[in-house]
């Protein structure tokens, strides 16, 4: 693991998005992933000592940019966005694209396209951190809703990420861990990492504690959307010799049913 001095705060938002603050240990100056609600990351900020430098927005949903404004008048922060979504993100100031590399309070973001869910969704990766910020694109054990791209899309972009290194710890938007896990198992129902993963998380969330983050190898250890090559997920859909994009496509519609 790498020995990163930047200090996560990831804290409930609404009914089960996740907010996250991040500093360099020690620092005044904070970085915020989203704002799906502005008072839970004002107290964090109060809590802390620390005045928000810059937003980086995920995508327009409103659960992601609810605070964008309120924040923007109270911290007068900086808000960067994806480009394809810049006339739906509230106060934005400057866009990225895919590809992109910018620097935040010293440290180096690389911007992940991840289009799929919406169609300019980024994810925003600290490689010197060794940590990636998915929003709704990967989740634990699971994927985002495709609202507005279709599933050769979302697959691409779930393996932009799974390309990432093992280690890599991976936050995401929302605690949907223990509804992902049951789908997993009933289609990947002989992973026995998968299985015991499903025990973990049931217990974490019986205390309340949160599931996030995860890692890129735990994902593709027991995340089926990033198994879609695996024998025994492609047997049980009764899809051995189908392409990698299909077998993906058929799980994301039996998740929206299931
Ligand atoms: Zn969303």
């Amino acid at each position: 693991m790498t020995d990163s001095t930047l200090q996560i705060f990831q804290f409930p938002c609404r009914s089960d998005n996740y907010g996250i603050i991040m500093r360099e240990r020690g620092a005044k100056e904070a970085i915020c992933i989203d704002a799906p609600e502005v008072e839970p990351i004002e107290d964090v900020l109060e809590d802390k000592g620390l005045h928000l430098h810059t937003l980086l927005t995920t995508h327009h949903h409103q659960d992601h940019v609810e605070g964008n404004k309120s924040l923007k008048a109270s911290q007068k922060c900086t808000i960067i966005g994806p480009a394809e979504e810049e006339d739906r993100i509230p106060g934005i100031d400057q866009s990225v694209n895919h590809g992109d590399e910018i620097e935040v309070l010293g440290r180096r973001v690389q911007v992940i396209g991840t289009p799929g869910h919406t169609l300019g969704q980024v994810a925003y990766y600290f490689p010197d951190d060794g940590v990636v910020f998915a929003a709704d694109a990967l989740f634990a054990m699971g994927c985002g809703r495709i609202f507005e791209g279709d599933a050769e899309m979302m697959h691409t972009a779930l393996q932009r990420l799974a390309r990432l290194p093992d280690e890599t710890k991976v936050y995401a938007g929302h605690e949907y861990t223990l509804s992902n896990a049951k789908f997993a198992v009933s289609v990947d129902g002989t992973n026995k990492r998968l299985l015991e993963r499903a025990r973990e998380v049931e217990l974490l969330r019986d205390e309340g504690a949160p599931t996030l983050p995860t890692t890129i190898a735990e994902e593709k250890a027991t995340n089926p959307f990033l198994r879609v090559k695996d024998p025994a997920i492609r047997a049980y859909l009764g899809m051995e010799d189908a392409d990698d994009v299909d077998v993906f496509a058929e799980l994301r519609v039996r998740k929206d049913r299931f």
